[in-house]
């Protein structure tokens, strides 16, 4: 890792003001206000389509954020406001978005290192490389999916998959499904397979929303959940200080689907998944379960370890303040789950926080020029 930034040539030739690394909406939204700052930006992204994200959710998704929420700055969501668009519209709409402001995204990059060399970072995507005075981390929360250790003692005869690889149930075999975890992929999924294959749900749902989500909700109960996600529970207030520590890791309360709309569609309950017996799946009861198919809705873990960056405590945890990466200056992060409000990794979250991100940076290009322009003239009057 001797390299200087001149060992192979950068991809564009000059020096970026920005590169932001992910272009889903969190990437899509600071790009949108740093172009309002006539930044010279560029926007690589693994996936090979804008809002591929998205589209990569299984086939019966639909957000449980309604139309009026999930617009990006300056382009609202198109249609019924009160509507809760299907993935693919999503995956669209943030397409069109990058289209209408002419975001320069280049998809089909997966940038595998971002490191420093002298003033400027270089990130790189295999022989490619890019240089830039600021790079922003817009590369979401959902990355790499998280199974137990012991998934690969499953007999071999059970279909296995994680729900980011799950997109509906003709990828399963014929007879039953165990769905380990209950958050909102575990009942969404549980109730998408249970038409086809009897289904059972192993898990705890850490609560579930006091109404029937729906047009109704979305008019006079998801404003105030909305309200309470981006101001209240933020690290800015003492009661958001104390609950949001306690929230990492722990699945979110049901928002769609309720424990009675299981229980309706006859999806049996169990606990937690806790070992595998003879190659079957094991709860906290000792109960082995005799299954075709396994999907964990297990969540996901960071990674970061492409970032060759001094930006990390020990354990891993990202140094950061509303996006602000103070022990490398230049350095930002947009869209990660809980960095400033309950709600920092969905659409209303990344939007609210990348306007306040972008002010951020303008004030810091603010005092850095300040700060040249009267070394110069100090320099000129000496
Ligand atoms: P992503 O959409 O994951 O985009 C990150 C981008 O970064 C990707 O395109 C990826 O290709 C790229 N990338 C990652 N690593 C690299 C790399 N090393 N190099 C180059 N590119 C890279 N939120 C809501 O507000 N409403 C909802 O209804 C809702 N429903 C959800 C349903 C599910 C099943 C899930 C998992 C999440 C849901 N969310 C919802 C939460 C959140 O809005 C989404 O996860 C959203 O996709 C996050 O956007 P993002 O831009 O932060 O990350």
């Amino acid at each position: 890792m001797n390299e200087t930034p001149h060992d192979i040539p950068s991809e564009t030739g000059r020096v970026h003001d920005t590169v932001i690394i992910g272009g889903g909406q969190a990437g899509l939204a600071i790009a949108y206000h740093l172009a309002q700052q006539h930044r010279d930006l560029v926007i690589l992204d693994a996936h090979e389509r804008v809002g591929d994200a998205w589209r990569l959710r299984w086939d019966s998704l639909r957000l449980f954020t309604p139309a009026k929420f999930d617009g990006l700055p300056g382009l609202p969501f198109p249609g019924d406001r009160l509507g809760f668009p299907t993935k693919d519209e999503q995956a669209d709409y943030l397409e069109a978005y990058a289209v209408h402001f002419g975001l320069p995204v280049r998809t089909g990059v997966h940038v595998d290192r971002v490191h420093r060399v002298d003033d400027r970072f270089v990130v790189e995507a295999g022989a490619r490389r890019w240089e830039a005075e600021n790079v922003v981390l817009a590369t979401g929360g959902y990355r790499v999916p998280r199974v137990p250790e012991f998934a690969d003692r499953l007999a071999a005869s059970v279909r296995q998959l994680h729900s980011s690889d799950y997109r509906n149930p003709a990828q399963l075999r014929p007879g039953p499904v165990l769905v380990v975890g209950m958050g909102n992929s575990g009942a969404e999924i549980a109730l998408d397979v249970s038409g086809s294959h009897a289904t059972t749900i192993a898990g705890t749902p850490t609560g579930e929303l006091p109404v029937r989500h729906g047009r109704a909700a979305a008019r006079f109960v998801l404003p105030v959940v909305r309200f309470a996600g981006l101001h209240v529970i933020t690290l800015g207030t003492p009661i958001g200080r104390r609950v949001l520590p306690k929230l990492a890791g722990r699945g979110a309360p049901l928002i769609r689907t309720k424990r009675s709309d299981l229980e309706a569609a006859g999806v049996a309950r169990v606990g937690r998944v806790v070992d595998v017996r003879d190659g079957m799946p094991v709860t906290d009861d000792g109960s082995a379960h005799d299954v075709s198919n396994v999907i964990w809705c297990t969540g996901y873990r960071d990674d970061t370890a492409w970032v060759d960056l001094p930006a990390f405590d020990d354990d891993g945890t990202m140094r950061q303040r509303r996006g602000v990466v103070d022990a490398v200056p230049g350095l930002y992060v947009i869209g990660r789950e809980f960095m400033y409000a309950i709600a920092s990794a969905t659409l209303p979250g990344a939007t609210r926080d990348a306007a306040h991100l972008a002010r951020r940076m303008r004030a810091r290009r603010t005092a850095s020029s300040t700060a040249s322009t009267s070394t110069f003239a100090a320099a000129k009057s000496s």
